[in-house]
């Protein structure tokens, strides 16, 4: 099988969907891999690396593989290479973005998308989702530290004792939990939220206080392990509880997301001006809307004295691992895909592989990506 990697052509993508570490073994597997000159140039790994772990380093080979490992994507020109029947790996936002979807199905490309893995035991070395969301939580604990004008930790010193910042995260998914974890170990004081009663436990276990609101809010968790949206009302309750315990706080690290929705509105304006000046929040959700009322995404805003952070795709502010770590999630989901010859076999009745198809055979199949198309669901007949 002849796999090829391109350069991500977005903006701003440092990534790259595969490291020399993986090529090595894919190569010792029996898979021919190609790649683009300079794809891994902004996640440091230079193309004699490549070479060296048994690629093949030349331009223009990045979408010419039977299959193409991406992590952004691809643009309607890079669509517009891929021959038919190709087999495409790669971030492809299935609930979200309609018209990839769509205009894969129409060059005949065979399509997984790596935010459609079955969030399953099996499947845990193949989840994109948690190793970027790993670096996304543990960025943004440490741009709220950089931000902050005031100490994370307690300090004795001589001149005067400081008190440790007050953080509060709100959602404790993947991302939330390694903020907490991480902002813990720079030593602020953490509390944190979530509607899904389940992760209270690790909460807990990482050293932070489970803020419980009293809304009369049964466990919000749904399907697959995410959460529910809220209704309006009881959203409504969450976010005026939200703002008295935001007020005592230095910081919040917002991460709050329901899959192929808007970001939940957590943080009102109010709960804002209420914040002692110099705070600071960072709103991981700044991309799919913002969890706080005022943020913008890509932007940096100061409104009634706090700072509101809307950061955009922070795994690329950390590339090198964050290629490795989404590398090593493309190889595992790769390992279902070549049989012991090194030849590809896609099984279908395999329920990650199932699972994880967007388009096959000229159709969209994934009913999330249907409904985000515009496309005649299953349900709907
Ligand atoms: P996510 O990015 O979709 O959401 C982030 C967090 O926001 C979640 O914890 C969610 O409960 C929370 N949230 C949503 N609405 C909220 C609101 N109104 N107020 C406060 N918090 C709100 O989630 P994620 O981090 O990708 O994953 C969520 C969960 O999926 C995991 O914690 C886990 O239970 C499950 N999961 C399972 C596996 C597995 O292998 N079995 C792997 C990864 C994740």
């Amino acid at each position: 099988m002849k796999l090829s990697v391109p350069k991500e052509a977005a903006a701003g993508e440092r990534r790259v969907a595969t490291v020399p570490e993986v090529v090595k073994k894919l190569s010792s597997d029996g898979v021919e891999v190609h790649i683009d000159p300079g794809a891994g140039e902004e996640a440091h790994h230079p193309d004699g690396q490549y070479a060296d772990a048994g690629a093949k380093v030349e331009g223009g080979a990045g979408l010419s593989g039977q299959v193409v490992a991406k992590v952004q994507p691809p643009s309607p020109e890079e669509i517009g290479q891929l021959s038919e029947g190709t087999v495409l790996i790669g971030f492809l936002q299935p609930l979200t973005n309609g018209d990839t979807a769509k205009a894969l199905a129409d060059a005949g490309v065979t399509s997984f998308a790596m935010e459609a893995i079955p969030r399953i035991t099996r499947a845990q070395s193949m989840d994109a989702l948690s190793s970027q969301a790993t670096v996304g939580g543990y960025r943004a604990a440490l741009i709220a530290a950089q931000e902050l004008g005031r100490f994370f930790p307690m300090l004795t010193t001589a001149a005067g004792t400081i008190r440790p910042a007050k953080i509060l995260v709100l959602g404790a998914g993947v991302a939330g939990l390694q903020a907490i974890a991480t902002a813990r170990r720079l030593g602020a004081v953490l509390s944190a939220f979530d509607v899904r009663s389940a992760v209270k436990e690790q909460i807990g276990s990482l050293g932070a206080k489970f803020v419980e609101l009293d809304i009369g809010l049964e466990d919000a968790e749904s399907a697959g392990g995410y959460a529910r949206a809220l209704t309006d009302e009881e959203q409504q309750r969450q976010r005026e509880a939200l703002a008295d315990v935001i007020e005592g706080m230095d910081g919040v690290i917002s991460t709050a997301a329901v899959p192929g929705r808007r970001a939940p509105l957590l943080i009102i304006e109010d709960a804002v001006k209420r914040m002692k000046p110099g705070s600071v929040i960072v709103d991981l959700a700044a991309e799919t809307g913002g969890n706080c009322e005022l943020t913008e995404s890509g932007k940096t805003l100061v409104k009634h004295d706090v700072k509101i952070i809307g950061p955009e795709n922070l795994p690329a502010s950390m590339p090198d691992h964050a290629s490795q770590l989404y590398a090593k999630n493309v190889q595992s989901l790769l390992g279902l895909m070549v049989d012991e010859e090194g030849a590809l076999h896609l099984n279908f009745d395999d329920e990650i592989i199932a699972g994880a198809c967007i388009t096959r055979d000229g159709e969209i199949v994934h009913e999330g990506a249907k409904k985000a198309a515009g496309v005649a669901t299953e349900s709907e007949g």
